[in-house]
């Protein structure tokens, strides 16, 4: 940051931002119509790392289901899970359950009405802390997600590396520098610099012309914006492979619940195992008719996983004791129909199997 480390007039970046906030950017979104912190905490959780198209429809059904936190709070995990099934990430499910029952538990029901007590509760970082703070509370202070980061290392030509934490650190007093004065439209503020990294300053290819920072942006200005922001660290991905074990017995299949840490942890899926010989070792003695479905590839963050599915239908005519003598063998679980599976917490990767499938 050389030029940019100068203090950014409002006229350049925070006045513009709002004008064209006010004029452009998003306003019928579900979660805009409120200053209710459950409802925005909700949509900011669910909109890490998520489309809003994907979110809309799961925002309404967790409403529909938890119209408040103490709905949320008392509800059962597997319930919780159930209902986020499909938008991925599901540490964010689980964190959001532990925030509800912290919010009861510690707070009486009501989210602390600043950004610092906010950052206390489970799931809830900085950046989402300071955008419910400034959405219900008014609070000036800056947010710095993924979006934020692009705008502004673009407008400043911010070359530093952000793998480097002090050079986060210098982007988050930056970010609250340009702050509007006084807190003044916080809010459009807010919403604003969302808007534009969502909507104009896209990723791989910037619509500067739309821009309305564009006058001022050091990032354009040098004439390849998209360079910014740097980021080093590369994520390091790994494989693996497993088999699956698609167990039916008298129209019902046997899931088994994830630990509580790992892949999908606490989700409901099949058992795994090594490969498919492990399985077909480990079900050499059971009665039944095998089917190899296509292996295919479900992509994680930090993992390439290839899953081989094995759809093993135990005959009519089997006992309930060699069923049990079988189940037991395998992960703590339970029968449930196909219907019931889909209803469960279940991975999308298993959902689309099963939904191809049947
Ligand atoms: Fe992004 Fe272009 Fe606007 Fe700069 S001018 S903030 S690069 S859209």
């Amino acid at each position: 940051m050389s030029e940019s480390s100068a203090p950014v007039p409002a006229a350049r970046f925070a006045t513009p931002l709002i004008a064209w906030q006010r004029t452009h950017g998003r306003h019928t979104l579900p979660w805009q119509q409120t200053t209710d912190p459950y409802r925005v905490w909700l949509s900011e959780i669910m909109l890490q790392q998520t489309q809003v198209a994907t979110v809309l429809g799961y925002y309404a059904r967790f409403l529909q289901r938890f119209p408040d936190v103490r709905a949320l709070a008392a509800a059962e995990q597997d319930d919780v899970l159930a209902l986020w099934s499909g938008l991925g990430y599901y540490s964010r499910a689980r964190n959001m359950h532990a925030c509800a029952k912290a919010v009861v538990a510690r707070f009486g029901g009501e989210f602390p009405r600043g950004s610092e007590l906010l950052q206390t509760l489970p799931g809830i970082g900085r950046s989402t802390a300071a955008a419910i703070a400034a959405f219900c509370f008014g609070e000036r202070v800056a947010i710095l997600d993924g979006n934020v980061k692009r705008v502004l290392t673009r407008f400043l030509a911010y070359g530093a590396d952000l793998a480097v934490a002090a050079n986060e650190r210098a982007l988050w007093a930056k970010a609250t520098e340009m702050l509007p004065a006084h807190g003044d439209g916080i809010e459009s503020y807010t919403q604003g610099i969302m808007d534009l990294g969502a909507t104009v300053c896209a990723t791989r290819s910037p619509q500067c012309l739309l821009c309305p920072v564009q006058p001022h942006c050091l990032g354009r200005r040098e004439g390849s914006p998209e360079r910014y922001p740097v980021k080093t660290r590369k994520l390091k991905r790994s494989q693996r492979e497993n088999a699956w074990l698609w167990l039916v017995w008298d129209d019902q299949l046997w899931l088994v619940q994830r630990p509580d840490t790992g892949v999908w942890a606490g989700l409901w899926s099949f058992p795994e195992f090594e490969s498919t010989d492990t399985l077909a070792g480990a079900a050499a003695s059971w009665p039944g008719e095998v089917t190899p479905l296509a292996s295919f590839k479900h992509v994680l963050t930090h993992l390439d996983w290839t899953l081989h599915p094995v759809v093993w239908r135990l005959p009519a005519k089997v006992t309930r004791r060699q069923v049990d003598a079988i189940t037991a063998t395998l992960p703590a679980g339970r029968w449930v129909t196909v219907d019931e599976a889909l209803a469960m917490g279940v991975p999308s990767a298993l959902r689309k199997l099963v939904m191809r499938s049947v």
